[in-house]
């Protein structure tokens, strides 16, 4: 099912501000509050539901811009907890309208803030050369990303006993705030939402438990990809705060066109240019295939336009063993630059032409100026 645009779902323009969509945000939040839809519920939900993903992945910078450069592909598979693993509540007490009241009210971003989050999936292009993707290649790959901090191990402090528990909320993460008419329980603003605090952060990661690096990485692809396959690396993603798991990184394939060869699925194609002496008489040609050169027996009187397979001679299907083919296309080519002897022997090839009256060396004109003289006569 396609999805719809983030930034249409809350009807706000690609340039908004983040004020511009958290009004957005509030105001459909109410249009589709379970107390104002209590005929359709249901859809209701399903609608605040797109709304407050679209609204989280456009006020949070990173999953923004992946947005804004993938589109719903940055997020496909196993997002991390920012867009749905916590799930939709439900109405009437659900943990999805407590966030929207936090936000409304002067919290912070929700939950998910400064809590676990596991980190987000990233994506690397990879541009192939039709042979890589034919034989599988190990590639190393450079990808800017959050990492597990090396100093504390992920913790944000060096001494585990520089962890305890936050005095704000007693450790549940959560303050009970009376706002007018409403009581509402918001995030903890002293450890936001995580129960425990850092006394001592580490130096390195300022107690994000993660720091920013280019990690190398080595990519093995397998035999037989193409443009538009996916490799997935468990947990290559960027690391997740305080000790979240980290996000899966996917490899997106990208196979370059081919100086001779075209692709199509696990076959081959190729033009093989021929001069008439060969067509006419036939031999033996030489033909690239990725695996080197192959001699092809050329028939004598071979047309322009004739395929010759070779079984085989194609690319492994990423699935299974099969092989596929490599189709040559035959294409028959007029000299050009002849020489004063050449021309004088091809004269005199013209020259028998004419005088067979039967025109059997040339059955196709033949039969081709045989329908034009029934046309017009
Ligand atoms: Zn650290
Ligand atoms: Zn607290």
């Amino acid at each position: 099912m396609a999805k719809k645009d983030y930034y249409e779902i809350l009807g706000v323009s690609k340039n908004a501000t983040e004020s511009e969509i958290k009004k957005a945000y509030k105001r459909l939040a109410m249009k589709y509050h379970p107390d104002k839809n209590q005929d359709n519920k249901a859809e209701a939900e399903a609608k605040f539901k797109e709304v407050k993903e679209a609204y989280e992945i456009l006020t949070d910078e990173q999953k923004k811009a992946a947005y804004d450069q993938y589109g719903h592909a940055a997020f496909e598979q196993g997002f991390g907890a920012g867009a749905g693993s916590g799930g939709f509540g439900g109405f009437g007490g659900g943990s999805a309208f407590d966030d929207i009241f936090s936000d409304f009210f002067g919290g912070g971003r929700g939950r998910g803030g400064q809590g676990p989050t596991r980190g987000s999936d990233l994506q690397y292009n990879i541009s192939l050369t039709l042979e890589e993707a034919a034989a599988g290649v190990k590639k190393e790959i450079k990808v800017p990303t959050w990492v597990t901090c090396d100093v504390c191990h992920g913790q944000g402090t060096e001494k585990s006993s520089d962890v305890v528990t936050c005095d704000t909320c007693h450790g549940a993460g959560v303050v009970q705030m009376r706002q007018g008419f409403f009581a509402v329980q918001q995030e903890c603003p002293t450890c936001h939402g995580r129960g425990k605090v850092v006394k001592n952060p580490c130096k390195k990661c300022h107690g994000e438990g993660r720091v920013q690096k280019t990690k190398t990485l080595s990519v093995t692809i397998p035999a037989g990809v193409d443009t538009g396959n996916r490799i997935r690396l468990s947990g290559e993603g960027e690391a997740g705060l305080n000790g979240a798991p980290a996000g899966d990184l996917y490899v997106q394939v990208q196979v370059k066109p081919h100086a001779i060869f075209e692709r199509d699925g696990s076959n081959l194609h190729c033009e093989i240019p021929i001069n008439i002496a060969l067509a006419s008489l036939g031999g033996e040609v030489e033909v690239p295939t990725l695996n080197g050169k192959v001699s092809l027996t050329i028939p004598a009187e071979t047309q322009t336009g004739k395929m010759f397979r070779l079984r085989g001679k194609g690319i492994k299907s990423l699935r299974g063993s099969a092989m596929g083919d490599l189709y040559c296309h035959v294409v028959v080519e007029t000299p050009v630059n002849l020489t004063t002897k050449q021309k004088e022997l091809l004269k005199e090839l013209g020259e028998s032409f004419k005088a067979d009256k039967s025109s059997k060396h040339s059955p196709k004109e033949k039969s081709f100026f045989d329908k034009v003289k029934k046309f017009f006569g």
